[in-house]
């Protein structure tokens, strides 16, 4: 069986280094907010070119932190709007109702799956605060119109980046530093995955950091003074630690996803699938490779009988989910064909050549 994403695998790579380093944190007697957080986030704003990364305990907290955040400085309040993809994972759509705000399903483009730029200013209202763009499946979303309209509308931009670590835009700026903040996850299956939730966040705001340190820390900047009514989200020491191991190959990484997505690229040729579009190169650092095929489930079913394992991204579309039963019967028909046509072939570091020459030659006799 090809395995969809094979991390025991990927994290066996590691094995020595994340042992000394679950080592080194076991043996100082000090597990939150110590030295391996202090530099894993001094690491992460170097990687990603930023002034502040600040850990936290998931990608969901992250993007909840940072709206409620601006709330506290009083630029965000309940009711306000906020602009979102219809397509993305739920959590950036979760974030917003989290905090009492609304989120506007806006839909993606067919091609990249991305969030359409030019339908947003027509989802602009007086209530609009911000813009969620989300990199999904790993592509950045295009930041350059996406910033134009920010900023003509007085507009906060926050970046979805839990699928897009690393990825450049077209001035060689990095995901995480082409808005206002960014939300970045590393949930064990992400491109850079902790063993266990882990999420960050990313700004050059000095103030919205600072306020974000309190926020997750009980809304406390100093012990036993509580300057808000905050939560728990620390990341933790042993997490830190981990994650500042897989930091240091994060980069050959995700060469080598490019390189089997690149292989995909050339490889598939039968007419039944459509391969996703790359707008550019730097800008895609595929978290999954995603094809559409009008008739998934049989694609799906011939994949598994052939042992190649897959996963849908997503199945339901937000709007549809139970959750938000007031969206139950708007149509977003772009998102609705998304959702039924997607099927993500397995992707990974650890994957060898001859795997990914199986997974081809087995599409390419695929009769639909
Ligand atoms: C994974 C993911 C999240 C949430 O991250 P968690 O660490 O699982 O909370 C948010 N947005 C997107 C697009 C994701 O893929």
């Amino acid at each position: 069986m090809i395995k969809f994403l094979d991390l025991y695998n990927i994290n066996q790579q590691h094995k020595l280094k994340l042992t000394e380093a679950f080592e080194r944190v076991l043996n100082s007697g000090w597990y939150i907010m110590g030295n391996e957080l202090k530099q894993f986030e001094i690491e992460f704003a170097n990687y990603v070119g930023v002034k502040y990364a600040i850990g936290v305990a998931n990608g969901l907290d992250a993007l909840i932190l940072i709206i409620r955040a601006y709330k506290e400085l009083g630029l965000f309040k309940d009711g306000d709007e906020i602009l979102v993809p219809s397509n993305t994972y739920i959590a950036s759509i979760l974030a917003i109702s989290a905090n009492n705000l609304i989120p506007v399903l806006v839909e993606p483009d067919l091609g990249t799956f991305n969030i359409d730029p030019t339908l947003l200013e027509a989802n602009i209202t007086s209530k609009t605060v911000a813009i969620l763009p989300v990199h999904l499946y790993g592509q950045l979303c295009d930041m350059k119109m996406i910033n134009e309209i920010a900023k003509k509308h007085n507009l906060k931009v926050i970046e979805d980046c839990a699928q897009s670590h690393g990825a450049l835009g077209d001035d060689s700026r990095m995901a995480g530093n082409l808005g206002d903040a960014a939300g970045f996850s590393f949930y064990p299956g992400k491109n850079l995955g902790a063993l266990g939730d882990a999420g960050a966040i990313t700004t050059n705001d000095t103030e919205l950091a600072t306020t974000i340190k309190a926020l997750l820390n009980y809304g406390s900047h100093v012990k036993y003074q509580n300057k808000y009514k905050g939560i728990n989200s620390r990341l933790d020491e042993l997490q830190a630690a981990l994650l500042n191991v897989k930091l240091g190959t994060l980069e050959e990484e995700t060469s080598r996803r490019k390189e089997v997505a690149n292989k995909y690229i050339k490889g598939i040729n039968n007419t039944e699938i459509m391969l996703p579009q790359v707008k550019h190169q730097e800008a895609h650092v595929w978290h999954v490779f995603v094809i559409r095929c009008s008739d998934r489930d049989k694609l799906q079913k011939y994949l598994l009988d052939h042992q190649v394992q897959t996963v849908i991204h997503y199945p339901i579309p937000p709007h549809k989910q139970e959750a938000y039963k007031e969206w139950n019967n708007l149509s977003y028909p772009i998102s609705e064909k998304i959702h039924r046509e997607v099927i993500s072939l397995p992707i990974s570091q650890v994957m060898t050549d001859e795997d990914v020459q199986y997974v081809v030659d087995i599409i390419n006799n695929y009769k639909g």
